[in-house]
């Protein structure tokens, strides 16, 4: 039963064994009970480096094994003879916190008393507050819950040895920056923290450096299997070139599309001509002040912008999770960025496209792409693509400007809590919240969105009256 090559995360050359690592005989005994024969590569990577110790950020994709590579280090340091919380993981909804206490009581069970608790919202707190005051050894929450029994002074972390983040990156996209903050700056400043995430956006390493200790770096990179990226090459003159992009998004429709220019003033001239076609598109340039960058990030992430239109060096380190196409509308000279331009759609489970506009200049670039990745290029002709009908595309969400911020002191919660309160919209209606200094963000379906400007401007946010507009 424990036939590693039954093993659907390692291939048997890379395999390494648990039993190599500083692990308890009870843990070892329960990962072989478990079926845990080899590590994943993300624990491999990951396991030496926090049972050193170590702060870590390690990035990984969903189902790599995540959880166990955190919660192996902090059984390790547990004293369960301590009645007292000695490790903590925040995660972005009680579902996933469900899960993780459930693989963190698979793993724990050769020690049986190890307490642990979950605290979410959306149940009482007196039961919560009455399990507390028995004593838990491990705590996994949500960060508002977290926060209020902080506040309350019902959750001691005088104890603490592990600080956990895990899916970092959704609690971001949830509008959690502030609160995993408040929450890590007030725990023992002598704790480990461990950050887990399925992306790497720009928060994560702001985050960081807030509270983190000279964190180590574990980074799988995604293994694109060459099918989930289709790869198409469009043959134009440089005169149909900007247009033939618009064309392209009408056939292929994606909800968002990255599209790539390799000078800023090409950048500047699609934009135009993208506007002139009524598609909803922004640009990231280097001139940009970090708050207008915030803003076009923000859009274009909770799906409220089609295309964002950027060179290289302004998309560097921008990470989007959810992204239906790349469009290459300049073919780089360079074979490592098409590879790396091309890679950041096709992400997760999902397909993505990848369209190149190639002019008749960039016919020896395609060679060496095509040399490079050892695949053959796929020629289309853009008269094949419908354009007739040209129905508008529209992207699925628009977002609220609220005036008001962190320095307000408006939550994600807030925010949520007013559209589905008061103004009565369900909760699918509402996409991603962002906070900032200054502003909240929030994206909504867009046959809602006049009328959720309406009632957040006639009602309250945390009691008080607020100014929002749609962007
Ligand atoms: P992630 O957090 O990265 O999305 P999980 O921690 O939820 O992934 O793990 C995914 C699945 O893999 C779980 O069912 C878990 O029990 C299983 N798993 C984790 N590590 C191993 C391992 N070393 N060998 C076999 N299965 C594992
Ligand atoms: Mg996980």
């Amino acid at each position: 039963m424990n036939d590693t090559t039954q093993n659907p995360f390692s291939p048997a050359s890379a395999s390494r064994p648990f039993n190599e690592l500083p692990l308890s005989p009870g843990l070892l005994a329960t990962l072989q009970q478990l079926g845990y024969s080899v590590m994943t590569p993300i624990q491999a990577a990951s396991l030496p480096v926090t049972l050193a110790g170590h702060d870590l950020i390690a990035q990984a994709k969903t189902g790599s094994g995540k959880t166990a590579a955190f919660a192996l280090p902090l059984l390790t340091r547990l004293n369960p003879r301590r009645f007292a919380v000695q490790a903590m993981v925040l995660c972005p909804t009680r579902e996933l916190a469900d899960q993780v206490t459930q693989e963190i009581r698979r793993l724990a069970r050769s020690e049986d008393n190890i307490k642990i608790l979950t605290l979410c919202g959306g149940s009482t707190m007196r039961p919560q507050i009455a399990s507390l005051e028995h004593g838990a050894h491990i705590v996994v929450g949500t960060p508002g819950r977290i926060m209020d029994h902080m506040e309350r002074g019902t959750l001691d972390l005088s104890a603490l040895n592990t600080l956990v983040l895990d899916e970092a990156d959704r609690m971001l996209d949830m509008g959690f920056y502030d609160d995993m903050a408040f929450i890590a700056k007030r725990c023992p400043s002598d704790r480990q923290t461990l950050l887990f995430s399925a992306t790497y956006p720009e928060g994560i390493s702001r985050l960081a450096r807030q509270f983190m200790r000279h964190p180590q770096e574990v980074k799988l990179a995604e293994q694109h299997e060459t099918g989930k990226i289709r790869q198409r090459f469009y043959e134009v003159s440089n005169e149909e070139r900007l247009a033939a992009v618009g064309r392209l998004l009408r056939h292929y429709r994606p909800v968002s599309t990255l599209a790539f220019c390799n000078t800023k003033q090409q950048c500047r001239s699609l934009l135009e001509v993208l506007h002139a076609q009524g598609i909803y598109a922004l640009t990231l340039n280097g001139d940009m002040e970090q708050r207008e960058r915030d803003q076009v990030l923000i859009q274009f992430a909770n799906r409220s912008c089609s295309v964002l239109v950027a060179t290289d060096v302004a998309a560097r380190g921008l990470d989007i999770a959810q992204l239906e196409a790349v469009i290459n509308v300049d073919v780089t000279p360079d074979p490592e960025i098409h590879v790396h331009r091309i890679g950041r759609t096709g992400r997760a489970d999902q397909d993505g496209w990848a369209l190149s506009l190639c002019g008749p200049s960039d016919r020896q670039r395609i060679v060496s792409i095509a040399k490079m990745t050892g695949s053959v290029p796929e020629w289309h002709e853009i008269s094949e693509l419908k354009d007739e009908d040209d129905a508008p595309l529209v992207p699925p969400m628009v977002t609220l400007q609220i005036l008001g911020g962190r320095k307000e002191k408006i939550r994600a919660g807030d925010v949520l809590g007013a559209l589905t309160g008061d103004a009565g919209f369900t909760r699918e209606q509402i996409g991603k919240i962002n906070v900032t200094d200054f502003s909240t963000y929030v994206a909504v379906a867009h046959y809602i969105a006049n009328e959720a400007v309406r009632k957040l401007n006639a009602g309250k946010v945390k009691g008080k009256s607020v100014k929002v507009r749609a962007l």
